[in-house]
């Protein structure tokens, strides 16, 4: 299977790099038969091509059986007319990558974690309140005069229904539970079209449970009742806010994993962003990103019926968890005294000594 890789700003490389180490073990291990192009984008490309994203770039990870896309540093890109495109949001676009997939699942052994909390996210991806997304022509967002401001929310029965789908279809291979969050009573037109959506997919599967919660006692509930929660389903803009708050809980943004997923390809993306802050000194946290990968191989192990893949990702998983058990190990973002190197390698190794929590040997 070949994966286009393109390690994008900042600490994007540090934790791409990180993340193929672990995948070439897993490669190893599992016998999955991986390929890696390498293909680069960001300000790296711009400077040799004068664009982020060159359209050759494009085309093969168009061509790619998955893509592994690092963060990109999108508000230090010149103009869109000076070749400063927005990599991960045209890639989106274009290969229609409908869904953001963001799981976010308590570690307890981490200082700031919250008990309980196992949710995943199924999050709206294309339209909602982004200015860049909501308008046939010209910005959601306008002055109709001087001291005026508006912002337009575009929500589609075509859009919510096949989210839906998905979030059903997770469900029924997690606790059966979907909860879908909105403000109806407030935005009645455009929640209301959402939920309905969804209201009308949850017919198809009556072994799911449905119910539905406002977005501001979902941001109470998910700290103080988090284990209420398993999909979340929710338009765009709620789900970006509240599935950080739930990564915070969780243990912090470092561990922040997505995909971005379509009918036809997948983008595993890390739900951070690229961190300049940190950049090159060793300290990013590369779990999101490689979360992000093996969600990426879960979803090929579907795609293609290849359950190797979906072993090796759920290896991947409890190796990370009994990496970042050490502090040794941890990035200083989740308390500990490890980097980026240090705490690839404790997976590597975590993932080569098989154990009762990891499942190397095969299995379920
Ligand atoms: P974006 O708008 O692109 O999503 P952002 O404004 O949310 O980005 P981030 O780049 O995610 O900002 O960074 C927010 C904070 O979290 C910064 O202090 C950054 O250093 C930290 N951070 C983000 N990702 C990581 C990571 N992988 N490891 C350690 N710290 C991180």
């Amino acid at each position: 299977m070949n994966l286009a890789v393109l390690p994008g700003d900042d600490i994007g490389p540090e934790i791409v790099e990180a993340t193929l180490r672990v995948l070439e073990k897993a490669d190893h291990l599992f016998g999955l038969g991986l390929s890696f192009q390498m293909l680069e984008v960001g300000m790296a490309a711009h400077r040799r091509t004068g664009t982020t994203l060159p359209d050759e770039t494009f085309e093969q990870a168009k061509r790619a059986d998955g893509i592994i896309l690092g963060p990109a540093g999108v508000t230090a890109y010149p103009p869109a007319a000076d070749g400063g495109l927005n990599v991960p949001g045209t890639i989106r676009k274009r290969l229609d990558l409908y869904a953001n997939i963001r799981p976010a699942r308590s570690r307890t052994y981490l200082p700031r974690a919250v008990a309980g909390l196992d949710c995943l996210f199924v999050r709206e991806n294309t339209e909602g309140f982004y200015a860049d997304r909501s308008m046939f022509h010209g910005s959601g967002e306008f002055m109709p005069t001087a001291d005026c401001a508006l912002s337009v929310r575009r929500i589609t029965t075509q859009a919510s229904r096949r989210v839906a789908k998905l979030a059903f279809a997770y469900a029924g291979r997690r606790r059966r539970a979907v909860t879908m969050v909105g403000k109806r009573h407030v935005l009645q037109t455009t929640d209301g079209l959402f939920m309905r959506e969804a209201e009308s997919e949850a017919a198809l599967y009556p072994h799911v449970v449905l119910n539905e919660m406002d977005v501001d006692a979902v941001a109470a509930e998910l700290y103080t009742h988090p284990e209420g929660f398993d999909v979340i389903l929710t338009t765009n803009m709620f789900g970006d806010i509240l599935s950080n708050e739930a990564l915070a809980l969780s243990g912090g943004l470092g561990l922040a994993c997505s995909l971005n997923l379509g009918d036809r390809h997948a983008a595993a993306n890390a739900g951070h962003g690229s961190a300049p802050d940190i950049a090159g000194k060793g300290i990013a946290n590369p779990i999101g990103m490689i979360l992000s990968s093996a969600m990426l191989l879960d979803w090929l192990g579907d795609q293609h019926s290849r359950p190797e893949y979906c072993r090796a990702a759920g290896s991947i998983e409890a190796a990370a968890d009994v990496a970042l058990q050490s502090a040794e190990h941890r990035t200083p973002d989740l308390g500990g005294r490890g980097g980026t190197r240090s705490l690839s390698d404790a997976i590597c190794r975590a993932l080569g000594e098989p154990s009762t929590d990891l499942d190397v040997a095969g299995g379920s």
